[in-house]
């Protein structure tokens, strides 16, 4: 698809500002009620996902061209997608996320990028992690484990870390203690260590399509060679990757996160607790395993007029309306610890307000990157929940980073790390 293909999308925006907010019926503060981080920081219309369809629209009509403005419209935005979610409870003919990837695809092919992204697809082509460091150190996180290799071995089970997690040493426990729980609930589990490559998710949200191609091809190539049938993620980037990025390219393997397969695991008894775990926590929903985490569904089609005047597609696509995301294994989880109470946030699900970190906005925009994860750390603090709890390294490492800078108090666990000390 081309940006083009989304014209009609672009054109039939009414402005309505829907995309703000959360759905109303849903909103139970004012202080509470946003959806977009990227208009509330930038206070501009331009910054909406209805400024951007304008934007888009004016792009390819020639009404206007490439400058650091337009640039700076583009990339300050964590495509995390909750614009979209409003968008279509009452604009089902608008695919506004396609769009603002759309538009970063051709951004990145007209060579209009960000110095501190190139930075990142310079390190991923070299040394095959959007970290900046070097390949050799990707599976020192595992070190000292009794786990398979899959690079010489084969297992049903993958576990792959991911970037952040590999090379993040202060989140090391938390795939250490994920990949020891499924290893001892019996679990046929390897991971490719050193050999591993970045899932690619992270550039495709930021607009690199090819990039994110030969990272899928390569993953998908040493999956296959390993024999593996399932794969396993403790990071929301890399499941949204793998559930609904890979299967467009031929990719047929079950993916869960760690999450889903830990709750099946405490449901078929194979994971028992022993110890109680006295804390109020309250739960944030990573948007890639959220709303972002809906799973594939096939299709192929084209624009066509009915009644000689409105653009739909044939067939019809799959709605993707954050509904079917990866929402309650986390709370069956942690409402299994004994004494551990969970608080709900006001926005949650597919509602919920983004981490700061996706899209390349921790790469290019830290400040903003910060200021969106404060913002989630206000509204923890307002359930009166003495941690905040987490299913990915990227949410985890912006919300310990907003902590640290405000000198917080709340704590910031993952849902394994309450795993272990309940176990
Ligand atoms: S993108 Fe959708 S929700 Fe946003 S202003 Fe346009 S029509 Fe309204
Ligand atoms: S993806 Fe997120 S930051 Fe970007 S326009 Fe939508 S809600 Fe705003």
């Amino acid at each position: 698809m081309a940006l083009e293909d989304y014209r009609a999308d672009c054109v039939s925006c009414s402005r309505c500002s829907y995309c703000k907010w959360i759905p109303f019926d849903h909103v139970k503060s004012w202080r509470f009620s946003r959806a977009c981080p990227s208009i509330e920081y930038s206070k501009f219309q331009a910054y909406s996902l209805g400024g951007r369809l304008s934007v888009a629209l004016s792009l390819m009509e020639g009404r206007s061209g490439y400058s650091e403005a337009l640039k700076d419209i583009v990339w300050k935005c964590q495509t995390d997608g909750a614009c979209d979610v409003a968008d279509k409870i009452c604009r089902y003919n608008i695919e506004g996320l396609e769009v603002l990837h759309e538009l970063r695809f051709r951004l990145v092919e007209e060579g209009q990028t960000l110095p501190r992204h190139m930075a990142v697809i310079d390190n991923l082509r070299k040394e095959h992690n959007t970290m900046l460091k070097p390949k050799a150190g990707r599976g020192k996180w595992a070190e000292g484990l009794d786990v398979k290799d899959l690079t010489r071995e084969k297992a049903e089970v993958v576990f792959h870390a991911g970037c952040r997690f590999s090379y993040d040493a202060e989140l090391h426990n938390i795939p250490r203690t994920a990949l020891t729980l499924l290893h001892k609930a019996g679990v046929d589990i390897g991971i490719m260590g050193k050999g591993e490559m970045c899932c690619g998710g992270r550039v495709y949200d930021m607009g690199y399509r090819e990039q994110f191609t030969e990272c899928a091809r390569n993953n998908i190539r040493a999956w296959t060679k390993a024999g593996v049938k399932t794969v396993v993620t403790s990071c929301a980037d890399g499941y949204h990757a793998f559930k609904r990025l890979y299967p467009e390219l031929g990719a047929n393997f079950e993916v869960l996160h760690t999450v889903e397969f830990i709750d099946r695991l405490i449901k078929e008894g194979k994971i028992k607790f022993k110890k109680a775990v006295p804390m109020t926590v309250t739960y944030h929903d990573p948007c890639h395993l959220g709303r972002r985490g809906e799973p594939y569904v096939p299709w192929q089609g084209k624009r066509k007029k009915i009644f000689g005047q409105i653009p739909v597609w044939e067939p019809p696509k799959p709605r993707y309306n954050g509904a079917w995301g990866v929402y309650q294994p986390p709370r069956d989880v942690l409402k299994a610890i004994p004494g551990l109470e969970l608080v709900e946030m006001e926005r949650i699900r597919e509602y919920a307000w983004c981490c700061g970190a996706g899209g390349g906005v921790i790469d290019a925009y830290p400040d903003f990157s910060l200021w969106t994860a404060a913002e989630r750390i206000e509204e923890a603090k307002s359930t009166g929940a003495e941690a905040i709890v987490g299913a990915c390294p990227w949410c985890e490492r912006n919300f310990m980073d907003a902590v640290k800078a405000k000198d917080e108090k709340i704590k910031v666990y993952d849902v394994i790390e309450l795993v272990q000390r309940a176990i």
